[in-house]
């Protein structure tokens, strides 16, 4: 239970306000994710604080730091130490849950051995004093080792008082690289579409945690029918075949190794979250397009256009944020379009989506690859990718694409005597076009020379 051989090094400030805690006489632990991380070798994000103190108390220990009050009905005092809030939560019992969703009322413990009970995996309920050592009284660190997520007390139960358990622990999985403990994933399978009752805003938080977790590709492959609980439409395409010389997965395996292969190095947070819902999203509508040919192969006609438009239903309903709905909802409708070989054809894709569009689709259609059966043919289709990829680079940093880049504008057009208006906007169009299929250099004494011919009064 209590474990005084383990020490775990404490960042100076988490240690003085234990430390204040602990000398007004009450007892103080860290407990959660930094518990288990720093058990795990991590560094921890946050440190949290649970204690016998009631918020009233650790308000008044701590009148001498600014604090944040927003979490005080459920226990929670934010104190502000140099400029970071450390978040100290009184022991606490959820009471009774009606809707697998959130608790009708808290209460106040004095035992930390009841905290530690009310909260959802084993893994996360170990918590730890200086001095003391760790309390684990669920068997987390074993789990630890073993890598389970494995809940506390009785599944069921637990995922009933609060269905984003189920969430969580398929989230914990991947970000740890752990495996659900048998009873958990029977449980988490069984009420997956309990989910449901939980506020999107909750679903879309945890997904996305997941999604960029390092073992992503591996949760989504063993928890699917779970996942189908937050997102109905990926149901379908577990078991969905794709007969043919490309596929070696059915629809959602194949969505699980492309999860698992994409590369999102280089992107900001925001590009990298647009990729990973992206590839999550890129083939839902497959199950609705499937049809297959004479030869037995499966085609999937239009499931880029419809993808799009279900990537986007999706995510408003998850209340994703706009850019994600909108970049997503544009990469999985373009997904599978082939892409240009020559120089103007790739000039007329930068103009359209911008350099750094493209170099996310091209990620996507990577990913999307390396989901597809090894095979000379699928091997090419990547060579064609990185070829497109480099040359759009090349271009983008050395070309004319777009109106803004032409050696004349609006004001020289002007100049000529081409009168003010839609004539001039258009005329520098068809030059751009010009310029981007080699048929005019980008030079000024040239773009004018036909600019003059363009222009018939
Ligand atoms: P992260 O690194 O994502 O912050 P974490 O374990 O700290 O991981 P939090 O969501 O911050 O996760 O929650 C802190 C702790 O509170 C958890 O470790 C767990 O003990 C408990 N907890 C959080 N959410 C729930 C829940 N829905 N049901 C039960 N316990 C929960
Ligand atoms: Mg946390």
């Amino acid at each position: 239970m209590t474990d005084p051989a383990i020490r775990i090094a404490l960042p100076p400030t988490v240690s003085r306000l234990l430390g204040a805690l602990r000398r007004a006489g009450h007892s103080a632990y860290v407990v959660g994710g930094c518990v288990r991380d720093s058990l795990l070798g991590k560094i921890p994000d946050d440190w949290d604080i649970c204690t016998a103190a009631t918020p009233a108390q650790i308000k008044k220990i701590f009148s001498g730091y600014r604090q944040i009050l927003t979490g005080e009905k459920h226990g929670t005092v934010a104190v502000i130490v140099g400029g970071h809030p450390y978040e100290i939560t009184t022991y606490r019992l959820d009471g009774t849950y009606h809707d697998s969703r959130h608790p009708d009322a808290v209460y106040f413990v004095p035992e930390l051995s009841r905290d530690l009970a009310r909260r959802d995996f084993t893994v996360n309920a170990m918590a730890y004093a200086p001095g003391e050592g760790l309390v684990d009284a669920f068997g987390g660190r074993d789990d630890l080792r073993a890598g389970i997520i494995r809940c506390v007390g009785v599944p069921e139960e637990r995922f009933a008082e609060d269905a984003l358990r189920i969430l969580r622990a398929v989230r914990f999985a991947s970000q740890l690289n752990f495996s659900l403990d048998g009873a958990t994933a029977r449980a988490a399978v069984r009420d997956a579409e309990t989910i449901q009752n939980v506020s999107a805003e909750r679903i879309y938080t945890e997904l996305d945690k997941l999604l960029a977790g390092p073992a992503a590709g591996r949760a989504l492959s063993s928890c699917g029918s779970i996942l189908a609980g937050a997102i109905p439409e990926i149901a379908p395409c577990i078991g969905c075949t794709q007969p043919g010389r490309w596929h070696c997965y059915d629809v959602w395996q194949h969505t699980a190794v492309a999860v698992g292969a994409l590369d999102v190095s280089g992107q900001d947070e925001k590009g990298a979250r647009v990729l990973r819902w992206s590839v999550l999203l890129h083939d839902l509508a497959k199950p609705e397009c499937r049809t297959l040919g004479p030869d037995g192969a499966a085609h999937f006609p239009g499931h880029n256009q419809r993808g799009g438009r279900m990537a986007r239903t999706i995510l408003r309903r998850l209340h994703a944020p706009s850019y994600l709905i909108e970049g997503a909802g544009v990469l999985v409708a373009i997904h599978d379009s082939a892409l240009p070989d020559d120089v103007p054809g790739t000039l007329q894709m930068l103009n359209r989506y911008g350099a750094s569009f493209l170099q996310r689709l091209c990620r996507v259609k990577l990913a999307d690859l390396a989901g597809h059966a090894r095979n000379s043919a699928v091997e090419a289709r990547e060579r064609q990718v990185r070829a497109f990829e480099a040359r759009m680079l090349e271009l983008s940093a050395t070309a004319c694409y777009t109106v803004g880049q032409l050696a004349v504008n609006g004001g020289d057009l002007m100049a000529l005597g081409i009168p003010p208006g839609p004539a001039v906007g258009q005329i520098l169009n068809r030059l751009l076009q010009a310029v981007m299929e080699g048929r005019l250099p980008n030079e000024r004494m040239a773009l004018l020379r036909q600019a003059g011919k363009e222009y018939a009064p």
